[in-house]
């Protein structure tokens, strides 16, 4: 049985007051014991403090992105190691914003992916297709296509300390959801090409969900077989919508 995880990935939004107060709102009202793993993915700038928040608290601490080298002339940057001295354990790498926004390619997710695990950073690697692809019918052949990017370079054995995310680019912060059964689809052939490589593996795997999840339809996607939690934009901003979804996710508050 796998654990399901919520990780909320607040995007370029927040302020140090409001971060503060959305973190103490999940903390407040968050099981002492959850059954559910959840995390936080602040801006860079608010990750120490994040950090120090949430220190004694079940809740994670990922960044929403990570440089592909590990230190010198690369202004702007943030490493794994850096990442993983201020508190974090995981890093979104192959979010749909920066392949499509910061020209992030397979082969650069593949280097952020294996620059993460190379710090004890754990990936959560992002998949998805656009609309017109999946309008295409191509929506197998890209995920296939970005997770073989990965999997051709790290090998499967990386997949033992990595989350995948599959996230539709049509459903990202647009309110269009993709329904149980289409998600499930993915979902299931995402596990089947990583089983293939290692049954163990696949089996574990964390393939989280993530395209416009809230509190009222996060259930019925969380329930379907190969969706083990949600990477959570827009909805992640409100304490309360937050921790809803993580009741849906199992969690008792
Ligand atoms: C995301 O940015 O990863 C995301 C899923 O956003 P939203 O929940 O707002 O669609």
């Amino acid at each position: 049985m796998r654990t399901k995880l919520v990780a909320g990935n607040w995007k370029l939004n927040g302020s140090r007051e409001f971060n503060r107060a959305l973190v103490d709102g999940i903390l407040q009202g968050l099981d002492t014991s959850p059954a559910v793993e959840v995390m936080v993915c602040p801006p860079y700038v608010y990750l120490p403090e994040t950090a120090a928040q949430l220190d004694g608290s079940p809740v994670m601490l990922g960044a929403q992105d990570v440089a592909t080298e590990v230190a010198g002339a690369f202004t702007g940057e943030v490493s794994a190691t850096m990442l993983r001295d201020v508190g974090c354990t995981h890093a979104i790498v192959g979010h749909s914003e920066r392949r499509t926004l910061y020209g992030d390619t397979d082969v650069i997710v593949a280097t952020k992916f294996a620059a993460a695990q190379a710090a004890g950073i754990v990936p959560v690697f992002c998949i998805g297709e656009t609309l017109e692809e999946r309008t295409s019918g191509l929506t197998m052949e890209v995920v296939s296509r970005q997770l073989e990017a990965v999997l051709d370079t790290a090998g499967p054995g990386a997949f033992a300390d990595a989350v995948i995310a599959y996230e539709p680019v049509w459903a990202i912060g647009t309110g269009l959801t993709a329904t149980p059964d289409q998600a499930q689809a993915v979902h299931a052939h995402v596990r089947r090409i990583i089983a293939t490589a290692d049954a163990r593996i696949g089996a574990e795997l964390q393939i989280l969900y993530g395209g416009s999840v809230a509190g009222a339809n996060a259930a019925e996607l969380f329930a379907m077989e190969d969706i083990d939690g949600g990477l959570i934009g827009g909805a992640s901003l409100d304490a309360a919508e937050f921790l809803a979804i993580c009741a849906a996710a199992g969690l008792t508050n």
